[in-house]
């Protein structure tokens, strides 16, 4: 404001120092043009030149100004179409948010046909189609979004999405490699997905490539890469075993081992493959390392493999090792209680026997206490009395899907009933369930 008046006292002073300055020195102006005349004095020829300069200015603007209406016009009309193209798009992405289905989807009609840009509003369009349950709507929605750079990757995504739903491992794969492969930061959310895709379709190098840059992205943290990569390398084993590779089946089990100890199935299979290249010492310290920290029967299983042809006795010695190196296993003492049992050590089968009912109450353990009453003493009362105890009591363990939920006998990488990858965990299968009185 103040600017303004000081400005206004300028030009004022300016225009009255001019017109002073002309009026101390008078003189006139004659001009002759086309047999007229015309006799002036100067300070009027230049107020007269002034408004003449004046009049033409403002003709300029006025015709400007007709002449650029209809773009105005037209601008004005795209500004508001856009505006309230904006407003229903982001009314639209509240609606979805509120999970309200009519007023989504009328919005993102409106969005749709204001802004005219399927790419910008097919995030809104495809929730929306989701919200109405319509599949084929989404996809084309989320088809439309591959068009723009900066969606292009939620585009897939959500047609990955889509195509998992559908039961299309392939074409999953695909959209999940291309979204991984565009490095935006929300890819690294794709890392377990795209490998478990991968591995179910068997293409382990792939699968490995994927930890690799996994790993340089910081996508993954170090336990979940260990092992994943475990399991590849495992895979990797049992393919060079198959290819009758034994030395490099044995290198990549020892490697899958070491990439994560507490995988016992990775243990179980280099032991065997150590035993099988003549080297049971290596293949003895596999498995009592992981044995210390997992106690996994497997891995008993695999100590009784590393000497087939040895004496009840023998046994005793060798599974009291690992009694030694883990303590609070029933296992390793149930174990070690059947040896006994078979060697007739009855004072040794007891004590372990008795160990393993303390740790782990199993239906297997109480029957091999009957065997102990009905081979020690001939006790068929006492023998009855155990067996009665077995038959109310948990089962052991046993490998179960965390996805589907149905169980395995062995352990493999890939569920048999539902493919999942790594689903199959040790679990206690819970207390028998009582028959009922017919
Ligand atoms: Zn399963």
């Amino acid at each position: 404001m103040l600017r303004r008046l000081f400005q206004f006292l300028i030009v004022t002073a300016l225009a009255v120092a001019a017109a002073v300055w002309l009026a101390d020195r008078p003189g006139s102006v004659t001009l002759h043009w086309q047999g007229w005349r015309i006799d002036t004095s100067v300070p009027v020829l230049v107020a007269a030149l002034l408004v003449v300069l004046g009049l033409a200015a403002a003709l300029l603007r006025l015709a400007r100004g007709v002449l650029g209406l209809p773009h105005r016009l037209v601008r004005a009309r795209r500004d508001r179409r856009q505006r309230d193209g904006y407003r229903a798009l982001s009314d639209g992405l509240a609606a979805v948010a509120a999970g309200n289905r009519q007023a989504a989807r009328k919005l993102a009609r409106r969005a749709d046909r204001l802004l005219a840009d399927p790419a910008l509003t097919g995030l809104l369009t495809a929730q929306a189609a989701e919200l109405h349950g319509d599949p084929a709507e989404v996809e084309r929605r989320m088809q439309a979004l591959l068009h723009r750079p900066e969606t292009a990757f939620l585009g897939l995504k959500g047609l990955m999405t889509l195509a998992l739903r559908r039961d299309d491992r392939a074409a999953a794969l695909d959209y999940a490699r291309r979204a991984w492969a565009s490095e935006t930061g929300g890819a690294d959310g794709l890392a377990i997905p795209l490998f478990e895709l991968q591995a179910r379709a068997g293409q382990w190098a792939e699968a490995e490539l994927t930890l690799a840059e996994a790993r340089k992205r910081g996508a993954l943290d170090g336990a979940e890469l260990a092992h994943r990569r475990a399991l590849v390398l495992r895979e990797r084993a049992a393919a060079a075993e198959r290819d009758g590779n034994t030395a490099e089946a044995a290198r990549l089990a020892l490697a899958a081992h070491r990439a994560d100890p507490a995988f016992v199935l990775a243990a179980v299979a280099a032991a065997r493959l150590l035993h099988r290249l003549g080297k049971p010492r290596k293949a003895a310290a596999v498995i009592e390392a992981v044995w210390r920290g997992a106690p996994h029967p497997a891995l008993l299983d695999a100590w009784t493999a590393l000497a087939p042809a040895e004496t009840p006795l023998m046994r005793v010695k060798r599974l009291e090792r690992l009694v030694r190196a883990n303590p609070e296993a029933a296992d390793g003492h149930r174990a070690l209680g059947a040896a006994a049992l078979d060697a007739k050590l009855w004072g040794l089968a007891r004590t372990h026997l008795e160990t393993a009912l303390r740790l782990y109450p199993a239906a297997a353990t109480y029957a091999l206490r009957a065997r102990l009453e009905r081979e020690e003493r001939q006790d068929e009362a006492a023998a009855a009395g155990w067996s009665a105890k077995a038959a109310g009591a948990p089962a052991d363990p046993v490998w179960s899907c965390a996805a589907c939920g149905s169980q395995a006998e062995v352990w493999s990488t890939a569920c048999p009933s539902c493919g999942g990858i790594d689903t199959l965990a040790w679990k206690a299968p819970g207390l028998p369930v009582p028959v009922a009185a017919a």
